[in-house]
């Protein structure tokens, strides 16, 4: 039956983006791998196939791990392209190599489809708030076209050039969170382990040049904020595996285009070896954690 959007990949993110747009009003049919995942929309119907969730729609969402499962999902003889429409607008939100992200701008235009890369920054409060910045690219008509639904989840749209300057845009956005991440947990245990309150020393922070996202919405240490995965025991968030991932695609990038990124190769290895470590799943603030030894 017709609906308004088709949304796929139910998770941390996913879950909370489909839900405010069904809060705003839009009927949205949903399909993740995992069923569990996507009977956690309310309101939402359940697919059995990403071609399920993108027929009769008048916009489709991608918000999936990585760039090898956006392109399966995209042309797999299940896929989004055997069921859109020609009218249908095409976003893919999740977080992906920009060289894949013009590889489906490609596909799309070949099949007729009116498709955006449109990555995301925010995390899991900015989605479940409904304030996240989408960074777009492609064709800014298009652009226009979807600011009506990215806006019921968003707060923002950068128009950041062309396909796949959405993607090199919040590549450099996470390099640069995947460092300050560490920064920040590196001198709240250096002050905790000197005998500092540590809330005392985040109020400090936060009010000080060390201040940044990494200290004052998403603070890495328990007992300092709500609504963090640090006060649930790193659970939920932004999984470790998934800033690795980000950064992993910085650095392939980076050696592209010969330019130097020495603390986020450092920060991509820290991460890595989180993950070694069984801290893939975890939030990826659970460095703090991890540099405490614990
Ligand atoms: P997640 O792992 O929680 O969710 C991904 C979902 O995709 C899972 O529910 C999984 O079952 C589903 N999935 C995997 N393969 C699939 C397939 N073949 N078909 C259908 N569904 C499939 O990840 P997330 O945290 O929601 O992140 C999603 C994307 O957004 C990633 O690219 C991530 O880098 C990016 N991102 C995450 C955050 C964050 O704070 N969590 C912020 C900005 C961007």
């Amino acid at each position: 039956s017709k609906s308004d959007v088709g949304f796929i990949g139910i998770g941390n993110m996913g879950t909370r983006m489909a839900s405010n747009l069904i809060k705003k009003g839009r009927s949205v049919k949903v399909f993740d791998a995992s069923k569990a995942a996507a009977q956690t929309v309310t309101g939402a119907q359940v697919c059995s196939s990403p071609k399920e969730a993108a027929t009769d729609v008048d916009f489709v969402i991608t918000m999936l791990p990585d760039g090898d499962i956006v392109k399966k999902v995209l042309t797999s003889d299940d896929g989004i392209l055997k069921g859109i429409g020609k009218n249908t607008l095409l976003v893919d939100s999740s977080t992906i190599n920009p060289i894949t992200a013009q590889e489906l701008h490609k596909i799309a235009e070949n099949a007729g489809i009116q498709f955006l890369d449109a990555p995301v920054s925010g995390g899991v409060t900015g989605a479940a708030a409904a304030t996240l910045t989408f960074m777009i690219g492609g064709n800014q008509d298009i652009g226009k076209k979807v600011e009506p639904y990215l806006m019921q989840m968003g707060g923002r749209i950068m128009h950041c050039g062309g396909p796949g300057a959405g993607q090199i845009a919040k590549l450099c956005n996470n390099l640069i969170l995947g460092i300050s991440m560490i920064g920040i947990a590196e001198g709240m245990n250096l002050g905790a382990k000197m005998g500092l309150d540590v809330k005392t020393l985040a109020k400090v922070v936060n009010t000080s040049t060390g201040r940044c996202w990494s200290s004052d919405t998403y603070n890495p240490v328990p007992g300092i904020m709500e609504n963090v995965p640090a006060a649930d025991n790193y659970n939920g968030g932004f999984q470790t595996q998934l800033i690795a991932k980000d950064l992993a695609l910085a650095s392939n990038v980076a050696v592209s285009c010969g330019a130097p990124i020495p603390l986020g190769s450092a920060a991509h290895q820290i991460y890595r070896t989180m993950a070694a470590y069984g801290l893939g799943n975890k939030d990826f603030s659970s460095v703090y954690k991890f540099l405490q030894g614990q």
